[in-house]
Formats: C-alpha cells, sequence, structure tokens
C-alpha cells in the first residue's frame, strides 16, 4: 500500500497547468476522497472510475483511496483526470508493476502526461481542449508524451514539439505502462486546403471610399468604424476584411482552434482568420469571457483575426468599455473569486453604426425623423475612450448614378497582393505592422516634413485632439505611405489621414 503519483493538466483559462495527481492507498475503513479543488465533475469521477476498473477486471481497492490534486489552489474541472486517477490506484495498490528500478516508497509516473475521461466499461471518452493542453506540454515540457482519448489524439498532434500517444481503452494505458505493447503515436490528420472561399471584394459595387478604408485597415492592421445609412454595404465590407488578410501561420491557427475548443467548438485548425459578428444584444461575459467555469468570449474568439460588431451604439455600455483592456493589451483578464485567467485576444475591430437613430441622417434623398437631442444620446452612447482607440473613421453614403450596372470592383486576391507586400515593408522595417507602432517607433519611423508637420499642428489645435489621437493619425499616415511603396510620409499621406478622424463627437 502506497503512494502513486502521476502527472495531468487542468484546463482553467488559456494556460492548461500542470497537475501532479498523487493517489493513496492505504488500509483503513472503505473510503474514496478527491481532494484539491475539485468541482462535481471532477468529484463524479469516483464513480466512473470504480465501474472501468471493476469492467476492465481489476480489483477495486477494499480500504481508504485518497486522491490529491496539486496544486490545491488551482480549480480542476470534468473527467479529464480519471485516466490518471484509474492509473493511480493501479499503481498504488500493486496491480499495476512499472517495470524498471523503482524510488522506494513513491511510485511516479512523471515523464507522461496522461488525460482523458472514463466511461463506465473502461473506454477512453473525448475531452474539451485537447489543443490547448498539447500547446501547453509542447512549450513547458517539451518532448514529453502526452496520452489522450483516440477521438482527440489526432487534433493534438498537430502541435509541433509534443508526442501524443492515443489511446482507446484504460487497458491499453496498463498494457503499456506495465511495458507491454506500447501505445501508437498519434497522426496529425492532413493539413487543410490552404484554399479558403471568401466572399469576394469585387461583390462590392459602387463603394470607392469604402473599399480604400478596408484596404487601409488590412494593410495597417488598423482599427475601423464605418458610419452610414442601411444598406450601403458596411456588412460586406467588414466579413470580406479576412479575405484580404495574410493566411494563419501554424501556431496562429492552432491558437484559434484551441480558444475554439475551449469555448466548446470543435474546429479543425485553418488559415483562415477568423470573423466574428456578435450580436449587439450580447453580454459582457459573452464579449469578454467569463461563466461560472471561465470560458474564452467573443474578442478570444477573433483572435488572430475580426471582431465586427454592427450597430455599435446598441452595445450594453459595459460590454464597450471592457473592450478597451484586449484593445491595448492583446489579452483579456477575466477575473473570478477565487483566482482570475486570461484569454488571448488580439483582434481588429471593424465597428458599423448608422448616423442617427433611423438611420438616415445626412442622406441625399430620404428624411431623418429624429429630433436632433436623441441623434447626439445615439453618438455618445459611444464614449470618447472608446472612439480615440480607433484608427479610421469612415463615413458611407450610398453609391450614386447606375453602380449596379457598372464595372466589378477589384477580386479580393488582387487587392490581397498589395496588402502582402505593404505588409512585408513594415515587417522588415519595425517588426510589427503600423497600427502596433508605440510612441518611440512612431517618432523614428514617421519623420514628417514642415508643411506635414504644420497641417497636423493646426488641425491637432483646432479639435484639441490628445496626444493618443494624434498618434493613431500618424500611424494612419504611415501605413499610407507604405501603401505607396515610400518611406516618407508626405503632406498628402497626412492630409488623406486627417479624413479618417470623426467629424463628430471625439
Ligand atoms: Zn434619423
Amino acid at each position: 500500500m502506497s503512494l502513486a503519483v502521476l502527472a495531468s493538466r487542468a484546463l482553467y483559462g488559456f494556460q492548461a497547468q500542470a497537475v501532479r495527481v498523487e493517489t493513496h492507498v492505504g488500509p483503513g475503513l472503505p473510503n474514496f476522497l478527491i481532494v484539491g479543488l475539485p468541482d462535481a465533475g471532477v468529484r463524479e469521477s469516483r464513480e466512473r472510475v470504480r465501474s472501468a476498473l471493476l469492467s476492465g477486471g481489476f480489483e477495486f481497492p477494499s480500504g481508504r483511496i485518497t486522491v490529491n490534486l496539486a496544486p490545491a489552489d488551482l480549480p480542476k474541472d470534468s473527467g479529464r483526470f480519471d485516466l490518471a486517477i484509474a492509473l493511480g490506484i493501479l499503481i498504488a495498490s500493486g496491480q499495476l508493476r512499472l517495470p524498471g528500478p523503482l524510488a522506494a516508497g513513491a511510485l511516479e509516473v512523471l515523464d507522461r502526461v496522461f488525460v482523458g475521461e472514463l466511461s463506465l466499461t473502461g473506454k477512453l471518452r473525448n475531452i474539451k481542449g485537447a489543443l490547448a493542453i498539447a500547446m501547453a506540454v509542447a512549450r513547458e515540457s517539451p518532448g514529453m508524451r502526452l496520452v489522450m482519448p483516440e477521438s482527440c489524439a489526432g487534433v493534438a498532434a498537430r502541435v509541433p514539439g509534443v508526442v501524443v500517444q492515443s489511446a482507446g481503452t484504460l487497458e491499453q494505458v496498463v498494457r503499456d505502462l506495465a511495458g507491454g505493447p506500447a501505445l501508437p503515436p498519434a497522426e496529425a490528420p492532413a493539413d487543410p486546403d490552404a484554399v479558403a472561399s471568401h466572399a469576394c471584394l469585387s461583390e462590392v459595387r459602387g463603394q470607392e471610399v469604402g473599399r480604400r478604408a478596408l484596404e487601409i485597415a488590412a494593410s495597417g492592421g488598423h482599427s475601423m468604424l464605418m458610419c452610414g445609412p442601411p444598406g450601403v454595404g458596411k456588412s460586406m465590407l467588414a466579413q470580406r476584411l479576412p479575405g484580404l488578410l495574410p493566411p494563419l501561420d501554424v501556431p496562429a491557427s492552432l491558437e484559434v482552434a484551441a480558444l475554439h475548443g475551449l469555448a466548446g467548438h470543435d474546429v479543425a485548425p485553418t488559415v483562415v482568420p477568423p470573423f466574428r459578428s456578435p450580436h449587439h444584444t450580447a453580454s459582457t461575459a459573452a464579449i469578454i469571457g467569463g461563466g461560472s467555469w471561465p470560458r474564452p468570449g467573443e474578442v478570444s474568439l477573433a483572435h488572430h483575426g475580426v471582431l465586427f460588431l454592427d450597430e455599435i451604439p446598441e452595445f450594453h455600455r459595459p460590454v464597450l468599455e471592457s473592450l478597451r483592456e484586449p484593445l491595448e493589451a492583446g489579452v483579456v483578464s477575466v477575473a473570478r473569486a477565487r483566482l482570475s485567467c486570461s484569454f488571448p485576444a488580439h483582434f481588429q475591430l471593424v465597428a458599423a453604426m448608422n448616423p442617427c437613430p433611423c438611420g438616415w441622417a445626412g442622406h441625399a434623398r430620404r428624411l431623418c425623423s429624429c429630433p436632433p437631442n436623441r441623434v447626439l444620446a445615439y453618438r455618445r452612447r459611444l464614449s470618447g475612450p472608446l472612439l480615440d482607440r480607433i484608427d479610421l473613421h469612415v463615413t458611407l453614403s450610398p453609391p450614386q448614378g447606375d453602380w449596379l450596372n457598372g464595372p466589378e470592383g477589384e477580386t479580393s486576391g488582387a487587392v490581397r497582393e498589395r496588402v502582402l507586400a505593404c505588409r512585408a515593408r513594415q515587417l522588415a522595417r519595425q517588426q510589427c505592422v503600423n497600427a502596433h507602432l508605440d510612441g518611440s517607433a512612431l517618432r523614428q519611423h514617421v519623420e514628417l516634413d514642415a508643411a506635414s508637420a504644420r497641417l497636423l499642428a493646426e488641425a491637432s489645435e483646432r479639435w484639441a485632439w490628445s496626444a493618443r489621437v494624434v498618434h493613431r493619425l500618424l500611424r494612419v499616415a504611415r501605413t499610407l505611405a507604405d501603401m505607396r511603396g515610400c518611406e516618407r510620409v508626405m503632406l498628402e499621406d497626412v492630409a488623406e489621414a486627417l479624413q479618417y478622424r470623426p467629424a463628430w463627437g471625439n
């Protein structure tokens, strides 16, 4: 009778922290206790483990069984620890003898990580967060083997730097540990089709201003707010932004798929940047992440992609305020009573709004029916600090003339070629896109001539802009110069960038 120690992983936030599963089997009245902040799902493990052991032809020890999941202050959920607990009982009760010399007193298997929920018959069942766990093992213990249920081992095997072993049943794992036939290494499925089917930009006709702004946003990674009456093509434009962005590399696509896995929808990793478009009634928890067990929110599901907020003034005020942290830091922390955790949330914000509650203010052929104070209140719902964080403010008008029968616009593919070249320029110069240039890097990479500096100083004084707003403007001007293939920011770039500040309520 003794103590067995195995390695597993918790899943609290995006970091799948290491957990030691310590199982002690000793004499005494029959009892089976799990300690170390287990939730109800972990506590039910006792029934599954007992039944799986008996159906596998093993004995369930008659004495006291105590399982400690360490560290004790880290919350643990689900049936993911079943496999490690069952193996711990078999080792501690002497039913499973590990080959090789053993340290007296403690029986440890710490060169592998075990995750898997057991069915009552001893089959291993799918677990949530397989990708996040594999990424954590690769990051923190490269080369360590990860034993997982067959159903999710394939997707985890995509992660470089970790050897995933696929197991169908508890018995197979026991035989491998006892020195019998080894568990097979899991094989990653073939890489996804690199050709993404996107709605094409050529379908957006007669919206030159919007197309230009979208290309700027794609080229420099800028956030954008489109203001215009209904039907002017705001959503169509936003949906086409992912198709203009560079394809995701392997680590980014794995991160995106892992975050979606934590939210409960398993998706295969793809090269297409995600596009998320939550409804304006969404709660702060749905947008930022949260819930009784923290789940990633829309900002994290849009990680490495686009978050589109249509009718942004209609979103709840606290939701909009909560966007400030991820917009600045690229990460959200979800505070819980016990422990806070974080999810990556590095996204490009695209927002849209009508010019007024009825939608027709400023329209050439339709009348706005809103009283002026309601228009003001509507615009004020966007707070100054949030508006300050948006690089491009674009006013869209309905297309004029016979635009429906006009020529098709450029395709997304053609625009993306330019975007990729423009981004390559930025990365070669400063290792980031222009939207992420900080103050000192801006001074280094944007040198204004006298005329440009004067124009900027006048505008800045007239509108009483903060330094933050001026920096945004300089970043956009930097992108405009890069789009022209020019190292120097010229007067024309500053002048165009000035057009992308809001005409109201800044
Ligand atoms: Zn109106």
